[in-house]
């Protein structure tokens, strides 16, 4: 059977090789090589866009403008609730895809699917709950109207990790406020965005109001597009390094910015913690997407009295993991993105272990073809290394032992990071006071799950600017304006 016999339907990467989707065309090309990172292989190659195309998107999404944001908002929604309802139907054939241009386990991939789609149902229901405002002054000068409106144009940057969440957390709401947009995904994995967007098509989507580029020259495309003024939001996911420089770049024009960048994750787990309840999350926060996730545990905290019971429990866990390409059935633990990733994940661990941490499985990056790395459990480590800095992005787990409450708010803290963190504790008083002193954004009180479509999703400090979900998430897209009125 040949690969593409394989893989029929939308999970066909041959499919999605039409490239870039701009005014509702498919413009055929190539240049971006997809790989599948189980072999290296070639899986097909996608259209390189320009700066022209780039011009021509906003072009387009300029020219659906008009139209989107008078379109009534029952209307905006029951296409939003058509793309869910089809991206529901088609989930297999989309799941198989993830997890064959980004190599996670089906089983994370099938997750990410429902997740991704749940963001078109939440933004289905939330675009036709705009909220507006009228209040008095308090000097009793006049009255206070303010109503909500799109901001105009939005430029969509997703990273690789979640090839499907990242785009439906931002089209999602974009589309329910009543903007257009131009999404870039990720040069690693496009197959999900184009899969997507024959959906959004099929759902009734009319063109130009969802376009889709790939390139090979993010940062021209991107700042060609940041110039040119109908454009009027950036909403970024992805590193802080790639966000600083864009969020410099949107400066110049004066553009909105949404950030969801990097994290450091804490993991702290209290002598009081259900042991085998804090290993089922620890495996969750840690494993998902096989530690490739922004909210992944980076940095396992345990307190002396569990230390060893909880480093006994993560080896056996991890140990038990089969590592294989994600479309493989079987397979728990998928391969990195890239050989670049296995090598960062290889330096980290290395200069771990050369300061004095001890492996208790892995430990090794894996020689055979892909880019595996095996799930690894490091005790002992330096509360200093490089490992509890950086996100690991990858299936390591750091264990740390701490003494006191207040060692643990310290070390957790102490990290230019706060998108997530996580506690495990039978006293939810003692996690409550913890969790209000921990720098973060999102907390994880006895579960390794914190993402839902209903909650507001971002961090503080380096992790990012504003929040994506919940029904914070479509004021994002939008303006207030504010009516001074006298009657
Ligand atoms: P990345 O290198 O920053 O890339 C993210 C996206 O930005 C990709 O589409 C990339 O395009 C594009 N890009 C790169 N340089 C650019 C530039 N100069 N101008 C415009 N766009 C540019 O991040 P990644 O390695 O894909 O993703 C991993 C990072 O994302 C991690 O730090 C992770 O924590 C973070 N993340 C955060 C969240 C969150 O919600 N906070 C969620 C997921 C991931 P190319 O692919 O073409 O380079």
């Amino acid at each position: 059977m040949t690969f593409h016999a394989k893989f029929s339907g939308y999970a066909d990467p041959a499919l999605h090789a039409a490239g870039l989707y701009i005014g509702g065309k498919w413009q055929r090309g190539s240049g971006i090589t997809v790989l599948d990172p189980s072999t290296g292989n070639l899986l097909v190659e996608v259209s390189d866009a320009s700066i022209e195309d780039a011009q021509r998107a906003v072009d387009a999404a300029d020219a659906a403008a008009a139209g989107w944001r008078a379109t009534p908002a029952r209307q905006r929604s029951e296409i939003l609730r058509r793309w869910y309802q089809l991206m529901t139907q088609h989930a297999e054939e989309l799941a198989t895809l993830i997890a064959l241009e980004n190599g996670k386990a089906l089983a994370d991939a099938r997750g990410e699917v429902a997740y991704a789609a749940e963001f078109f149902r939440w933004y289905a229901e939330e675009a036709t709950r705009i909220p507006g405002e009228f209040r008095h002054t308090p000097s009793g000068s006049h009255n206070i109207l303010v109503d909500h409106e799109p901001i105009g144009i939005a430029v969509l940057i997703t990273p690789w990790n979640f090839p499907a969440a990242m785009a439906t957390r931002k089209i999602g709401p974009a589309l329910a406020a009543g903007c257009t947009v131009i999404l870039k995904p990720a040069s690693e994995t496009p197959l999900t965005a184009y899969a997507m967007a024959r959906l959004g098509e099929e759902a009734g989507v009319p063109p130009g109001v969802v376009n889709v580029l790939t390139t090979s020259n993010p940062g021209g495309i991107t700042n060609a597009m940041l110039a040119d003024p109908r454009v009027r939001k950036l909403s970024f996911t992805g590193s802080t390094g790639v966000g600083r420089v864009l969020l410099a770049e949107a400066a110049k024009s004066v553009v909105s910015c949404s950030m969801e960048l990097g994290g450091n994750a804490p993991f702290i787990v209290f002598d009081d913690a259900d042991l085998e309840a804090a290993l089922d999350g620890a495996m969750i926060a840690k494993m998902r997407n096989a530690g490739e996730a922004c909210t992944a545990a980076n940095r396992f905290y345990v307190q002396a009295g569990i230390h060893d019971a909880f480093v006994a429990g993560l080896t056996a866990r991890m140990k038990s993991l089969k590592l294989g390409p994600g479309y493989d059935p079987e397979t728990q633990c998928g391969p990195m993105i890239t050989q670049n990733a296995v090598r960062k994940i290889d330096r980290l661990v290395s200069e771990a272990l050369a300061a004095g941490a001890r492996a208790t499985t892995g430990g090794k990056p894996l020689t055979e073809n892909g880019y595996f790395y095996p799930p690894t459990v490091l005790e002992n480590v330096p509360v200093n290394a490089s490992i509890a800095r950086e996100e690991i992005f990858g299936p390591v787990a750091p264990v740390y032992k701490f003494e006191s409450d207040d060692e643990a708010i310290r070390l957790a803290n102490n990290t230019e990071y706060g998108l997530a963190a996580y506690i495990y504790s039978r006293d939810l008083k003692r996690a409550m006071k913890v969790g209000k002193r921990i720098e973060t954004g999102m907390l994880g009180i006895n579960r390794g799950l914190m993402s839902d479509p209903a909650a507001p999703f971002g961090g503080v400090k380096q992790s990012g600017l504003g929040r994506e979900g919940g029904v914070t998430g479509i004021l994002e897209f939008m303006e207030p304006k504010y009516y001074a009125v006298d009657y």
